[in-house]
């Protein structure tokens, strides 16, 4: 795609976000990767309503501006942090859709998958991304997703989502927040319930087959699960109670394990 292309979509998707409430004042950003060496992305302090194709920002690889009259936003860092990790991904965005942010304020983790489709869409694990500082704790925080999936919410912050171009990164947000808004109407019926595993597998192995998997998705993260310091994961919550008591017991060590096992049995 072309550069006078990626802009336009840069102004309009921008415009989109506005127009379905996903972002305030000058929340939001978006940013596509035209060469190597060439981002173009949305201004800083500019609310995504009035972005116009002269008030985009170019920069380099690294998120230094070369062209534009306006500054690029802080977030960039975590756009470039993506972009270094996946030589696919030529798009990226952010915003705060209420409902999926909602539950990254309250600490819960997106409640998927509940629905077959999304996890074809978006995999079965949209992973919620811990709290750090904005700047390089956020960047570092990001770091170990970006290969393992294509949408994570942000703890304190909201969705940030990537893909091939801004369309597709675009829908990825839109589904996250769809889900939330699906979840949230479920709540007050019990809640929505999460589909069977070996059902989640095949759909997982239909998304591999389709080529629309991340590069090392279903992979556990180097670290503790995602969501097992907010004591909110299911898995985490069973590993730690499972362990409870149990002298010399290293409950990270074990739901590390368990992601394991549960990958493997997914590529199965
Ligand atoms: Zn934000």
């Amino acid at each position: 795609m072309n550069e006078a292309a990626v802009r336009r979509d840069l102004v309009r998707y921008s415009h989109a976000m506005h127009a379905a409430g996903f972002v305030a004042n000058h929340d939001g950003n978006l940013s596509a990767r035209v060469a190597d060496d060439r981002i173009v992305c949305t201004p800083t302090r500019f609310s995504k309503a009035a972005v116009e194709r002269d008030s985009l920002v170019v920069t380099d690889g690294s998120g230094r501006k070369v062209a534009g009259r306006f500054r690029p936003f802080s977030e960039l860092s975590l756009h470039c942090a993506v972009y270094r990790a996946r030589g696919d991904v030529r798009a990226v965005v952010h915003a705060h859709p209420p409902l999926a942010t909602a539950f990254g304020v309250a600490g819960r983790p997106l409640p998927h998958p509940f629905l077959p489709e999304a996890v074809v869409s978006l995999g079965a694990e949209i992973p919620t991304v811990p709290l750090a500082a904005p700047g390089p704790a956020a960047v570092e925080a990001l770091k170990p997703f970006a290969r393992r999936c294509d949408a994570v919410l942000i703890a304190g912050n909201g969705v940030l989502s990537w893909g091939p171009d801004l369309e597709t990164a675009w829908l990825r947000l839109e589904l996250v927040e769809h889900l939330c808004r699906i979840a949230h109407a479920a709540l007050p019926l019990g809640g929505p319930q999460p589909l069977p595993a070996d059902m989640v597998a095949a759909l997982v192995a239909k998304r591999r087959k389709g080529g629309l998997a991340a590069p090392e998705e279903g992979r556990p993260p180097p670290g503790p699960l995602p969501g097992a310091a907010a004591g909110d994961d299911p898995a985490a919550r069973a590993t730690r109670r499972a362990l409870a008591g149990v002298p010399g017991a290293d409950p990270a060590l074990a739901a590390r394990l368990a992601a394991e096992i549960a990958a493997s049995l997914e590529g199965a």
